[in-house]
């Protein structure tokens, strides 16, 4: 398949974006991943056809002309449902699109469908879906991660060149190093999360997965910029992203203490020393950094993240919003209980409590209050890091994909994000590059950070990395 990229230059030079999308239905229908929740046949073949008519009369399509796109499924979109991989939203429609799925489509690019999550995108594995896990298309056995686990999918197994996902701790960079793709989590305030449904505000973001680097900058370049819908968003216009990659020779790239020790699969630490070897040989200077607090990042993230979610998801009470339980003669507070109980998952509902407990009187100062002094921690050590270097590298994941149903610890699921959720405490970027694969074939991710708002610098490093990698034949990304 090709890249989005090719795909645009393709449909914006005369070839036909209703060809393009029909292949991309046509393998759609043929995937048995479960990646897609939904997919829109009948208006991804309008879109597609308005495409053809547009370049036909001379218009411009934009930069993403005839592109498939998938959405994952807790972005809101007018067509078909938005459900969040949950029984709670299983019938939602969003009366709106998000601010993210317009700026696509008004740069060309055609939504195809839904893709699976983890219910509210809580979940590393996409088992904790309602409507069943998706399959890592590296390995049918395996959890794509997650939580957007269809997006790295739907993008691994060469369905579509692009997918949104959404990055809360790890759910874009944790999912595209197990499946081989590339993920990127642009920094806090990038982009517009109006129409995200929200899981932890302060540190929800969107963005896309793609094979290459240079496929998620020309999305970034799509997607970012102002959107009075979204205070949190940095006001400034919206503008193309143009990859330079970076000249190695020079860069100072940290490598954190704590990413190298024990606690990695051997395959990792093997792919971090091939990286190191690699970038130092190319004249990058590599500097140990110290982050002293990267293991204070699991707890922090379970108390703010939950915190934020028991509020978040109070709304879906199945009086305004979500599932109603069948409850003739219940009470308003019994209708409720019932609802929620019926219609969120175990995952969910131990999440609402231990947020809950998190924020109660008698305990707000001893969790919430003081994860949020560690969360400016966390924040500062990476900001001390990035006066010393450039951008940091670490492996995005401990292991590669494990076995669906491998894991039933939830704290040893919580523990598969050691290394991403550092990234959306302290808002800054973070992407995932496919760096060759493990001894049962595999894909291992290479994770790098940058300071806040260096999101092109980032991108421009990524870049450099993964030609460095193509030089020496290691494998990159999967898109059968
Ligand atoms: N795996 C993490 C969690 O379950 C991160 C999820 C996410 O980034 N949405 O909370």
């Amino acid at each position: 398949m090709r890249s989005a990229r090719d795909i645009a230059e393709h449909v914006n030079s005369g070839g036909s974006a209703v060809q393009v999308v029909e292949e991309a239905l046509e393998r759609i229908h043929a995937d048995t991943s479960n990646a897609f929740r939904e997919v829109f046949d009948q208006s991804a073949l309008t879109s597609a056809a308005e495409i053809d008519r547009r370049i036909i009369a001379g218009e411009s399509a934009g930069p993403l002309a005839g592109v498939p796109v998938a959405i994952k499924d807790n972005i809101c979109t007018r067509e078909g449902r938005t459900s969040c991989g949950s029984k709670m939203l299983e019938k939602y429609r969003s009366p709106f699109d998000a601010t993210v799925v317009t700026r696509l489509q008004d740069a060309g690019a055609v939504v195809v469908g839904k893709v699976n999550c983890d219910e509210f995108a809580m979940g590393s594995s996409t088992e904790t879906c309602h409507f069943g896990p998706v399959k890592n298309p590296a390995d049918p056995s395996r959890v794509p991660g997650g939580s957007s686990g269809g997006s790295a999918a739907a993008v691994a197994a060469g369905l579509v060149p692009v997918a949104l996902g959404s990055d809360t701790g790890g759910s874009i960079r944790q999912p595209a190093a197990f499946c081989g793709v590339t993920g990127f989590k642009p920094s806090y305030g990038q982009v517009s999360r109006w129409g995200l449904v929200a899981f932890a505000s302060s540190l929800d973001q969107i963005g896309p997965f793609t094979t290459d680097t240079a496929d998620a900058a020309l999305v970034f370049g799509v997607l970012r910029g102002g959107d009075p819908n979204d205070g949190t968003c940095e006001p400034s216009p919206a503008k193309p992203c143009q990859i330079k990659p970076a000249d190695l020779k020079g860069m100072r790239v940290g490598v954190p203490i704590q990413a190298t020790t024990d606690g990695n699969a051997k395959s990792v630490s093997k792919m971090m020393a091939e990286v190191r070897d690699q970038m130092s040989k190319a004249g990058a200077e590599m500097v140990e950094v110290d982050l002293s607090l990267l293991d204070q990042g699991i707890s922090t993230y379970y108390v703010i993240a939950t915190a934020e979610a028991s509020s978040n998801l109070a709304r879906f009470d199945g009086i305004r919003y979500g599932h109603r339980a069948h409850a003739p003669g219940a009470g308003p507070d019994e209708l409720m209980a019932l609802s929620r109980s019926e219609g969120f998952g175990a995952e969910v509902r131990r999440r609402i409590l231990l947020g809950t407990y998190v924020l109660s009187a008698g305990y707000y100062d001893a969790y919430y209050n003081r994860a949020l002094k560690i969360r400016r921690m966390i924040r500062d050590e990476y900001l001390k890091a990035f006066a010393t270097c450039d951008v940091l590298i670490s492996p995005t994941t401990p292991s590669t994909a494990f076995e669906l149903g491998g894991i039933t610890d939830p704290v040893e699921m919580y523990l598969c994000d050691r290394y991403t959720v550092g990234a959306n405490i302290a808002g800054i970027p973070g992407i995932s590059i496919p760096f060759g694969e493990d001894e049962q074939s595999l894909p291992l991710g290479l994770q790098l950070l940058a300071a806040p708002f260096a999101d092109e610098q980032l991108l421009n490093a990524a870049a450099s990395i993964e030609a460095l990698r193509d030089q020496a034949g290691i494998r990159g990304a999967r898109n059968a």
